[in-house]
């Protein structure tokens, strides 16, 4: 089976090219961005185990924690989360290749940033985000494609070893793939998204197990917490517009931990009528406040999150970071409404 991907950049001399390095063991790291996501861990985990098979020396380098709901596909502990050690400094000094996956500029990749840029390692980007940063030698950016484990998928066919996708690497695409595409149901699944998901099946991926682990395996304060936030929805009935927002003192009484939140923000849109919603999510310990946008449609949360709070992502699902007080947040937020009335209109 051959599922053949218009990619804006990767060429097949770049296949060729990457081919040709990876025809000899190699030491890899890979790192994806800060706060990772189901998409994050299941493309670095599903990469990895691929190298690893392969025969090459690959690791793993988080930027920070992940959410516990994806623990389960590291279940031989094999991400590294970064903490700035002499071994991990120089498993990336050492490092032949490095893959940056889902994220599309160093700065998503937190304090890990420099030592990245200063590597002399051969950086292969893969990501489906927009206007990625001109840093990687090899670039597969392709942002009509769902989410980085469908590239994964796309790329290890690239380097004709669709037959090396066992099921473990077969669970940590379908993982990606489901979680970046709300469940199959966002414009970026496509056909060829459900074809991939077909063969993952039938390379042993459980479906039933990757959907509970992920969906159904919740502690009641994340519940308590959805509940709570639901309860504080504000709609701006002129801007077709729902926003939510949540300070240090709400995830204290919840007990909050990484990954609470994930998702909270969609609920907005369920409302009938609104084609915008966001979350505000404070952070004391970072003194930030952690923003995501979602929308249905034509209005681009790429565009608002870039221009209102410098942040990015697509067109619709973006996020920011604010570092402006949580009351100062929600201003510039409504002020930045009107000049989107049109549009939400
Ligand atoms: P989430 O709201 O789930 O954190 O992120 C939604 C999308 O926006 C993801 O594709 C993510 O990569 C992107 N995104 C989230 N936060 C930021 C940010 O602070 N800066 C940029 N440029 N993109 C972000
Ligand atoms: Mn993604």
């Amino acid at each position: 089976m051959y599922y053949v991907v218009y990619s804006q950049i990767m060429t097949q001399k770049d296949v060729q090219e990457i081919k040709g390095i990876l025809s000899e063991p190699k030491k890899i790291v890979i790192v994806h961005h800060k706060n990772a996501d189901g998409d994050a861990i299941g493309s670095s985990m599903a990469l990895n185990t691929y190298l690893n098979i392969c025969g090459h020396k690959s690791n793993v380098i988080s930027p920070n924690k992940f959410p516990d709901f994806l623990k389960w596909l590291d279940n031989k502990n094999e991400i590294a989360i970064f903490n700035n050690s002499d071994h991990q400094i120089n498993l990336i000094n050492n490092s032949d290749i490095i893959f940056t996956l889902d994220f599309n500029s160093l700065e998503r990749c937190g304090d890990m940033k420099d030592l990245i840029n200063k590597s002399k390692a051969i950086k292969i980007l893969i990501d489906h985000h927009e206007n990625p940063k001109n840093y990687a030698d090899y670039l597969y950016s392709d942002t009509k494609i769902s989410s980085t484990c469908e590239m994964i998928y796309h790329f290890i066919e690239k380097l004709g070893d669709n037959d090396k996708i066992n099921s473990s690497i077969a669970e940590a695409i379908y993982t990606g793939i489901m979680t970046d595409t709300g469940s199959f149901k966002f414009s970026s699944t496509s056909s060829i998204t459900h074809k991939v998901i077909s063969d993952l099946l039938e390379k042993g991926a459980d479906k039933t197990k990757i959907h509970n682990e992920i969906y159904d395996n919740n502690r009641i304060e994340k519940i308590k917490l959805l509940s709570f936030a639901l309860n504080k929805i504000e709609i701006i009935p002129e801007y077709n517009t729902a926003f939510i927002t949540l300070a240090q003192k709400d995830l204290n009484n919840f007990n909050f931990r990484k990954g609470d939140t994930e998702g909270i923000v969609n609920y907005g849109l369920s409302i009938k009528k609104i084609k915008f919603a966001a979350i505000f999510i404070e952070d004391k310990k970072e003194n930030i406040i952690k923003i995501s946008f979602r929308s249905k449609g034509n209005f681009d949360v790429n565009k608002f999150s870039g221009d209102t709070f410098n942040g990015g992502g697509h067109k619709n699902a973006s996020g920011a970071i604010s570092r402006d007080s949580l009351s100062s947040t929600i201003v510039n937020f409504k002020n930045a409404l009107k000049k989107y009335k049109t549009e939400l209109n």
